[in-house]
């Protein structure tokens, strides 16, 4: 068994026999490994993120994170290809996704923490979440084609070599191609809300995604509750149908310092009983503002997620 040191003190301190150390291979969180420095959400270039699987452990590893969980869009690649690299490096890491999922009309973001990665329900609903994906690209290209804008498709598929191909992606063609000046007049002038590259795709409801998670033995996670910028009272409403969806969790603690004016995501976690996750939702090193793993600690008297995942699935 490889374990840092780290790790090893934490997990001492809270069993009460050493002898354990030899017969437990993999950590069971639940009975009480308290991990020094988790991120329960991040991205690698599997989806929309920048750093391979192998340089995001590397990352991982300089930043002392003891427990990760690589959290792509619609894909588990990254996770596989990662885990090795997590092996050696002694960092616990959780099978996880991020779904696209529609609530109310808008769209919101779940995390799953703690899938089996091999379950055949919620391998099939990936793929068809990828399907959607390719689908809409190639709509946003037959759209463009008509204004005069030729082989976008395959122009942002070439951005996008091992990830999803999305509007991002498309942005950058426009630019690199002269038809824009920047990233901002390509979304102005054609992927923006409501422009002609804007395609709508169907993504599945909250419920649809919670009860797939679920069904695959993960943890339901809200992500990133503040980023749909929600009146409180939308806010609330949305927690509670997560609830009662029946998903666990939320993100509250996202940056290095929990602020300590009144928040609301606060206030409805605790209101609906959920536990609490450590995200960063990191996408690339560019970002000074959105480090891996510069986290605050999980507040009183919330229940971090980790406590709810068991034993980490592989
Ligand atoms: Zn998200
Ligand atoms: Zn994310």
């Amino acid at each position: 068994m490889i374990i840092n040191q780290k790790v090893l003190t934490t997990y001492v301190l809270n069993t009460t026999s050493i002898s354990e150390l030899n017969t437990n291979d993999s950590h069971d969180l639940s009975s009480g490994l308290n991990p020094l420095k988790p991120d329960l959400h991040c991205h690698t270039y599997c989806s929309d993120g920048d750093l391979s699987p192998q340089a995001l452990i590397e990352l991982a590893e300089q930043s002392g994170i003891d427990l990760l969980a690589i959290t792509d869009h619609d894909t588990l690649d990254g996770y596989f290809e990662a885990k090795p690299f997590a092996e050696s490096a002694a960092i616990q890491l959780v099978p996880a996704i991020e779904w696209s999922a529609v609530w109310g009309g808008m769209s919101v973001h779940v995390v799953g923490l703690n899938l089996d990665p091999n379950d055949s329900t919620l391998t099939e609903q990936l793929t068809n979440q990828r399907t959607a994906r390719i689908e809409r690209a190639r709509e946003i290209g037959r759209k463009l084609a008509k204004v005069g804008i030729e082989d976008a498709y395959s122009g942002a598929r070439n951005l996008a070599p091992m990830g999803q191909i999305g509007r991002p992606h498309f942005a950058r063609y426009l630019l690199e191609k002269g038809y824009v000046k920047n990233y901002q007049e390509a979304f102005k002038k054609y992927l923006g809300a409501g422009k002609l590259g804007d395609v709508k795709t169907s993504w599945p409801q909250l419920e649809e995604v919670v009860a797939w998670t679920r069904q695959a033995g993960g943890v339901a996670v809200l992500a990133h509750p503040k980023h749909y910028k929600l009146t409180r009272s939308k806010l609330g409403r949305l927690i509670e149908a997560f609830a009662e969806a029946g998903g666990e969790a939320i993100e509250l603690v996202t940056s290095p310092k929990m602020d300590s004016t009144d928040n609301p995501v606060k206030h409805f976690a605790q209101l609906y009983g959920l536990a609490v996750s450590v995200a960063s939702d990191f996408h690339t090193p560019q970002n000074g503002w959105q480090h891996l793993g510069g986290l605050a600690k999980v507040p009183e008297p919330f229940v971090p997620v980790w406590q709810m995942m068991g034993e980490i699935k592989k």
